[in-house]
């Protein structure tokens, strides 16, 4: 079944605000293990999708089923952060008073402590689960400057790996590029790639350089659906797309 076989089964989604449709009949599906770039205009609804995926807002009709059988529209964004879904926003919110080592730490006790085994026999990994994280996120040679010194590049890893403590079934990336030098998003393009081996990842860009680095399968959204989806290079010669997207 398509269904249980799933990660994330997005079927006929509608929002509206004020009488306006932010999400309209919005369908498409994330595998397991998958990561997908979604694209789209300003207004195309990428936002309010992640919002109805994290349970930010409700919508008025259609099912949102994560890993084939909990449906994500009945729950609130704390139970829905607890099945394991994790969410970048485009402003890092990293503790700048505090070290990077010391950022990551808090985040995986903070897991612990969730799983209430912060004191148990796993206390002791807990160094090693930091430095694996700090690795994943090329942070390892800065983890003892204070999170206020990074660059605006560094600071979004940081608050990636940040997440990644809570070791998410599905993180959810906006515009993970943004504001980035040339030699950040080449970084944060090959990050997000050594993080896809383990993990579903969602990612909303703007940069076409950068998903053709990413290399994974794009859904273009426009006026709150699915406009085309398929590899990079199916989706920008798609006429719609380049009409409503690419062509301005
Ligand atoms: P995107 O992220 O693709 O730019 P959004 O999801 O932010 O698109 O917005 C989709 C549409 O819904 C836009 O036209 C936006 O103005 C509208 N919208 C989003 N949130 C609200 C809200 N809280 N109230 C009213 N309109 C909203």
């Amino acid at each position: 079944q398509v269904v249980t076989q799933s990660l994330l089964y997005v079927d006929g989604v509608s929002v509206t605000f004020d009488g306006f449709r932010a999400l309209n009949q919005l369908s498409f599906i994330i595998a397991p293990g998958e990561m997908r770039a979604i694209i789209g205009p300003n207004g195309a609804g990428k936002t309010t999708m992640m919002d109805v995926i994290t349970g930010k807002t409700k919508p008025d009709t259609g099912d949102v089923i994560f890993a084939g059988e909990t449906d994500l529209t009945q729950l609130d964004e704390t139970a829905i952060a607890n099945l394991g879904i994790g969410r970048k926003f485009q402003k890092p919110t990293v503790f700048e008073s505090h070290t990077v080592e010391d950022n990551v730490l808090m985040a995986v006790k903070a897991d612990r402590t969730v799983f209430g085994t912060l004191f148990s026999r796993h206390s002791r990994p807990i160094m090693a689960r930091v430095d694996e994280i700090l690795g994943i996120v090329r942070l390892g040679d800065h983890r003892a400057r204070m999170a206020s010194e990074l660059s605006h590049g560094q600071k979004q890893w940081l608050e990636i790996g940040m997440l990644l403590a809570q070791d998410p079934k599905l993180l959810l990336v906006d515009e993970p590029a943004a504001g980035m030098t040339d030699a950040e998003t080449a970084a944060t393009a090959d990050l997000l790639k050594d993080i896809a081996k383990s993990h579903s990842v969602v990612v909303v860009e703007h940069d076409m350089g950068f998903i053709r680095e990413l290399g994974v399968k794009v859904t273009c959204l426009h006026e709150g659906s699915v406009l085309a989806e398929g590899t990079l290079d199916q989706v920008s010669s798609d006429d719609r797309v380049i009409e409503v997207y690419l062509g301005r």
